[in-house]
């Protein structure tokens, strides 16, 4: 069946300097790697067609283009990224009513590649698809991934040459902190209050203006955050071009999942100093909050009143992560209930699951099945906490919605994808299945609630994506 997209752009009708057009780099030989069919179908997509998923084709109704944007890069700003290897197809409505960029990634060099090739590996491109379909079934507010496919060029990184791929990615919109910083940055006023208001109109349309929009995307990043958080996610690279408007977690790099827990967990290669590190991340959050508030404030007439505002909106932030963290591990523990004072019972358990090292997922898991203790060589602290939990806990049927049997470990994507470079795909489909339902684990997959074997540990993931 001929493949049709109902596209319905709206971004490719803003002012020029919001993007360069510009069609995908074809490749030399495309092959279907997976194929979202149930995606598709939520968009509204019909029929297939490897060739417009690789970039040989531009579909009809498509409005090709390499969105601008800037960014901080570990604290420090960058006057220019933009969409270095992406292109935006253009944007369909889905049949939940909701607006969805369709972007191809690894799709060829823009105006915006600096030193990079514009394109990915297969490896980068199987670990966003698992991990970013892995968030969507775990609850977390994500992109989505609708295809991956080979492109028959090697891709060079510092491992030598690589299979080539591209993904087709689907978000709730591509609008970035970034986007807002490099408008702000130039003095270019008018581009962003366009900005401002496209960005409310999109996803925030209650938002009273700049600072109701700084406040609605406070609000959803923190929720993001706590949600990242409850699952053992480590984003890797909360870089603020890669912190989303919508409140979506966007481009999975050196992302990955907590097998053993620390708060002090680090696996980019690249994040030196640990700024990215799991327990950081809600202070990161705020702290790119605070670059979008210094954007938007550019737009108030009366700067010193909106300083105040602004700053009173982000100081508001660190409140809202706490009450979602603590709404999300209170159910972790099985309360229907959890106030302020559960705080420091779900903070002892956290102690001692980092003390003994114990696994994060599966600690959580077995406080319904009773396999938490297992996990624990100090079987008198955990029954010391378990104690008092039991006094405490309320709601056990929380705690099968809170924590999931199954997250995709760092162990098993390599594996994955190893297992794809060399032909094999089942892993790949193996994983995809076992995730779909990852608080309800059909039969069959219990080898991958396993935490990795000492000879399997990742200790680094790349960003040499
Ligand atoms: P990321 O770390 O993936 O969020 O990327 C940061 C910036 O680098 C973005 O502007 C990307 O488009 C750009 N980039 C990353 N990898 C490449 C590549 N292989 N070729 C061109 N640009 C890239
Ligand atoms: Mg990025």
């Amino acid at each position: 069946m001929t493949l049709h997209i109902p596209f319905d752009n709206s971004y490719a009708t803003l002012p020029d300097a919001f993007y360069t057009r510009l069609n995908p780099t074809p490749v030399r030989s495309a092959e279907p790697l997976a194929w979202n069919a149930a995606l598709a179908e939520d968009l509204g997509i019909t029929g297939q067609d490897t060739a417009v998923f690789a970039g040989n084709t531009v579909p009809d109704g498509a409005a090709p283009l390499a969105q601008l944007y800037a960014g901080h890069q570990f604290g420090n700003y960058n006057p220019q990224l933009g969409d270095g290897r992406a292109i935006l197809l253009g944007e369909v409505v889905g049949r939940d009513g909701l607006r969805r960029d369709i972007q191809l990634k690894g799709s060829g060099p823009t105006p915006y590649s600096r030193m990079g090739d514009g394109r990915a590996w297969l490896g980068p491109v199987l670990r966003e698809y698992v991990a970013s379909e892995a968030m969507h079934a775990l609850g977390v507010p994500t992109t989505r991934a609708l295809a991956a496919v080979a492109t028959g060029e090697p891709v060079l990184r510092e491992q030598g040459p690589l299979p080539g791929a591209v993904l087709t990615r689907v978000a709730a919109s591509h609008l970035r902190v970034g986007t807002f910083q490099i408008f702000a940055h130039r003095g270019h006023i008018d581009e962003l209050r366009t900005l401002t208001d496209y960005a409310i109109a999109r996803h925030h349309p209650e938002a009273d203006g700049p600072l109701g929009l700084l406040a609605a995307v406070c609000r959803v990043q923190a929720e993001l955050v706590a949600a990242w958080m409850s699952v053992g996610f480590i984003h890797g690279v909360m870089n603020t071009d890669n912190c989303t408007i919508s409140g979506e977690t966007i481009d999975y790099g050196p992302c990955a999942f907590l097998d053993d827990y620390h708060e002090g967990r680090v696996f980019s290669s690249i994040d030196q100093t640990g700024r990215y590190a799991f327990g950081n991340q809600p202070r990161i959050a705020v702290w790119n909050m605070a670059q979008l508030a210094t954007a938007l404030i550019q737009l108030c007439d009366d700067k010193e009143a909106a300083v105040e505002q602004a700053t009173a909106i982000v100081h508001a932030m660190p409140g809202q992560l706490q009450a979602a963290w603590l709404r999300r591990f209170g159910a972790k523990i099985g309360l229907a209930d959890p106030r302020a004072e559960d705080q420091p019972l779900i903070e002892e358990l956290l102690a001692l699951m980092q003390a003994d090292g114990a696994d994060f997922t599966n600690t959580f898991a077995g406080l319904h099945d009773g396999t938490a203790r297992d996990g624990f060589k100090d079987t008198d602290a955990f029954d010391a906490w378990a104690a008092k939990w039991r006094v405490r806990m309320d709601a056990p049927d929380a705690m099968t919605t809170a924590n999931p049997q199954i997250i995709p470990r760092n162990h098993q994507i390599e594996a994955m994808i190893t297992a794809a470079v060399a032909g094999d795909m089942a892993p790949f489909e193996r994983l995809m299945t076992a995730l779909a339902t990852p608080y309800d684990l059909p039969d069959g997959f219990d080898d991958l609630r396993a935490p990795p074997q000492p000879d399997e540990v990742v200790p680094a993931t790349f960003c040499g994506t």
